[in-house]
């Protein structure tokens, strides 16, 4: 009989369920507050766990566990919980991503709204016993632009509540299809700096990645709409908190709402003290109704799997079947690492996407090299994608994803092509595995090559004419950047052309511009892979585990 054990304090529905579980010969008992021995040895007496963020399930409470089979989190982070240690146990690891959603949409909304009208500042003066109807001139929304940056749950909750306010909305996510966003009556904008001039609020809600850190900084001051108001109810560190400081002093910035912070717990910060400003303690999950539904929908994904195998929303990837993975296990990392490139060329959001396999592979089970491929697109933009969700998370967005097979050879024993149908062009990249484990990048946007699919790369399109290589060579052998292997396509001689290089170390912003200015260069951009022989992290350990009865 399936016995489950809850971790941290559930919502009283969470425990009905359970209770209600009973039928199905599911047994629980509650056990908070757990760490050390303690916790190896409750978690090795039950099927089944569920948590929220107290507890710490790390490699330790893990070790040498025979019996758990799955662990959830009621809620979206899983930072608590050792996934490559329960991945290479086979438990698999499961979050109720949606259950915060609505919650956080009308936080972003009570945070848009009080700003608007001086809510906070109001409240706090009239408990000083003052009368003041001047000083709180508040403005209207209707008419007003809303910009939205990361259109993935909460965003489209809170475009959805901005028509209701008679808002005109503009954003921009790098995975929204015109299509769907012309749905929810969203004008799409090329890129977030293209944005700011037009904005009267700015509300972001994307994970935290190189790419969004700071995305608010001191050099994009200049480019806001004065008097702007600015609200953060995703991630601290997404807006430069000094940067806000600056904006509010110098008058750009009209007022800062802020549910998140770069240091959290955060108790003290300049911000603090500047009118305009209102903050909270990071409650935006923080509602009965949110605690509810990720506490049933938790229990509902524990009791399922446990009862009939079924898995939804796992964050890793322990229930990839060994026999199935070790055929292609090569082919994943390869199928990753051109996910992972493609996602960094400079395209609108993809419409489609498709992957071909040629040759000896097109003969296996391919299934997961194709899922490999999904996750390593979206894994820059989304959080605890992996080989198991990400052609879901895909679809969810309106892309589709279709895979061909033909098995006559090519000019390699394996070749896997994958192509973005992204605005009016296509992308192309293709890949073979040199041995049974070394991914290499063998055509890009339709020119042959042959380049290392690791570490930095700097892609630069260019006129095939003399002397091009020498002068980005010349270029960054002056400002100390290392070539470690270069290959060159083109379509005919003199005609357009491609080049990519491998390189030691980052170029920098000037080597970078300094290329791109070179007569007969069309673009340059670096594309940064995981070094060689880096697996994924939800590949690590999968398919190593015995299946758990
Ligand atoms: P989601 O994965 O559904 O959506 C995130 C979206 O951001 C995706 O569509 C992605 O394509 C987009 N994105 C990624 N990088 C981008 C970029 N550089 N520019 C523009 N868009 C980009 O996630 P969600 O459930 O909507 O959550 C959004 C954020 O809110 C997450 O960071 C989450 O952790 C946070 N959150 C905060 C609270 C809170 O208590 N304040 C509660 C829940 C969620």
């Amino acid at each position: 009989m399936p016995s489950i054990i809850v971790l941290d304090t559930l919502s009283r529905d969470g425990l009905a369920l359970l209770d209600a579980a009973a039928a199905s010969g599911i047994t629980y008992e509650v056990r908070t507050g757990l760490s050390g021995a303690a916790l190896r040895e409750a978690l090795a007496a039950h099927d089944g766990a569920i948590c929220r963020s107290g507890v710490k399930v790390t490699a330790d409470a893990l070790a040498g566990n025979q019996r758990l089979r799955a662990i959830v989190r009621a809620g979206v982070g899983t930072d608590n919980i050792d996934k490559e240690a329960a991945t290479r146990q086979g438990i698999v690891v499961m979050n109720t991503p949606a259950g915060n959603t609505i919650s956080t949409a009308e936080h972003t909304f009570a945070l848009i709204l009080a700003l608007s009208r001086n809510v906070a500042a109001a409240d706090a003066s009239l408990r000083g016993h003052a009368w003041d109807r001047n000083r709180f001139m508040g403005v209207q929304l209707a008419g007003k632009t809303l910009g939205i940056v990361g259109l993935g749950r909460i965003g489209q909750a809170v475009a959805r509540r901005a028509a209701a306010f008679e808002m005109k909305v503009v954003g921009y996510d790098p995975f929204l299809t015109p299509e769907r966003a012309a749905e929810l009556g969203i004008e799409l904008v090329d890129t977030v700096r293209g944005m700011l001039p037009m904005v009267d609020y700015l509300t972001v809600h994307t994970p935290l990645t190189d790419e969004t850190r700071h995305l608010v900084g001191m050099d994009a001051l200049p480019l806001l709409k004065r008097g702007v108001r600015l609200v953060n109810c995703a991630r601290g560190g997404i807006y430069d908190e000094a940067a806000l400081v600056e904006g509010l002093r110098q008058g750009i910035i009209g007022g800062v709402a802020l549910d998140v912070f770069e240091k959290e717990p955060c108790t003290d910060s300049p911000l603090f003290g500047m009118p305009g400003v209102l903050v909270t303690p990071h409650l935006g999950a923080s509602t009965e109704e949110a605690q509810s539904q990720v506490a049933v929908e938790g229990v509902g994904l524990l009791v399922d799997y446990l009862t009939s195998g079924t898995i939804r929303h796992s964050v890793n990837a322990a229930a990839i079947d060994a026999a199935q993975l070790e055929g292609v296990r090569g082919f994943v990392d390869l199928a990753w690492r051109l996910g992972l490139l493609l996602s960094q060329i400079d395209a609108p959001a993809p419409r489609s996407c498709s992957i071909a396999y040629r040759g000896e592979i097109a003969g296996r089970n391919t299934r997961l090299v194709t899922s490999a491929f999904a996750a390593g697109l979206l894994e820059s933009a989304i959080e605890d994608v992996n080989i198991v969700n990400a052609e879901m998370l895909l679809r969810e967005r309106g892309i589709d994803l279709v895979e061909q097979s033909r098995s006559d050879p090519g000019a390699f024993s394996s070749v896997v092509a994958v192509d973005l149908v992204s605005g009016n062009r296509v992308h192309r990249a293709a890949g073979t595995l040199f041995g049974h484990s070394m991914p290499r990048l063998v055509q890009l946007e339709g020119h042959r090559l042959e380049a290392y699919l690791d570490g930095i790369l700097l892609v630069f399109t260019h006129q095939d004419v003399p002397g091009i290589i020498g002068r980005v060579g010349t270029i960054f052998g002056g400002l100390g950047v290392n070539i470690a292997q270069m290959t060159v396509g083109r379509a005919a001689p003199g005609g357009d052309a491609i080049g990519v290089l491998n390189l030691d170390s980052a170029p920098s912003a000037e080597a970078l511009a300094a290329v791109a200015e070179c007569p007969g260069i069309k673009s340059a951009r670096v594309v940064t892979l995981p070094p060689a022989g880096r697996l994924p992290g939800w590949l690590v350990g999968a398919g190593n585990a015995q299946p758990r009865k």
